[in-house]
């Protein structure tokens, strides 16, 4: 097999951390290569959630909202980085509820499933404190909304 990066292939072009690109990006591999990082689908995303990441590649910052699924990012794309499709799901990524979670703390807090539109979030009351969230991968669609509201950060989308 042909090792690109040691023939100096990407030489001058950095591969970027791995960050959650933008809803309906190629594989982080193909969308490195034709992300020319023009700031197109930063520009265009009404929530503001699209940010420049490492390289200054474009990667999504929940802290500032949810995505919405417009696709107006995508649509603005030209590289084919992004690649909208109405019959495509926009990412695979889903909410994953870590041990920062006030609930599992012993302190009552729901403000995650109040912000789920799809009630992806579910409470299971238990014996002896707050009842616990977890999620619904079936339901999520890794919108995003559950994240900044909760107060203790414990929220993230893998
Ligand atoms: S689909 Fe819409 S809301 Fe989501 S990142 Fe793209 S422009 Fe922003
Ligand atoms: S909002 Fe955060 S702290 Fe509150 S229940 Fe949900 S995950 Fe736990
Ligand atoms: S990412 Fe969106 S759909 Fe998934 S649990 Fe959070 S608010 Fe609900």
């Amino acid at each position: 097999m042909v090792d690109l990066a040691r023939r100096g292939f990407f030489r001058g072009r950095p591969r970027p951390r791995a960050e959650i690109r933008p809803p309906w990006a190629l594989a982080e591999a193909a969308f490195v290569d034709a992300c020319t990082r023009c700031d197109d689908c930063r520009t265009a995303c009404p929530q503001g959630i699209v940010v420049a990441g490492d390289g200054g590649y474009p990667t999504i910052d929940f802290q500032r909202g949810e995505c919405t699924f417009c696709g107006d990012c995508a649509r603005a794309c030209t590289s084919g980085a992004l690649r909208h499709d109405d019959a495509v799901s926009p990412w695979s990524i889903r909410a994953r509820i870590g041990d920062a979670c006030l609930a599992a703390q012993g302190v009552e807090c729901r403000a995650c499933g109040d912000h789920c539109d799809t009630r992806a979030i579910r409470f299971t009351p238990r014996l002896g404190g707050p009842a616990l969230p977890a999620i619904d991968d079936d339901l999520c669609t890794g919108c995003g909304a559950c994240v900044a509201p909760c107060p203790s950060a414990a929220i993230a989308l893998r």
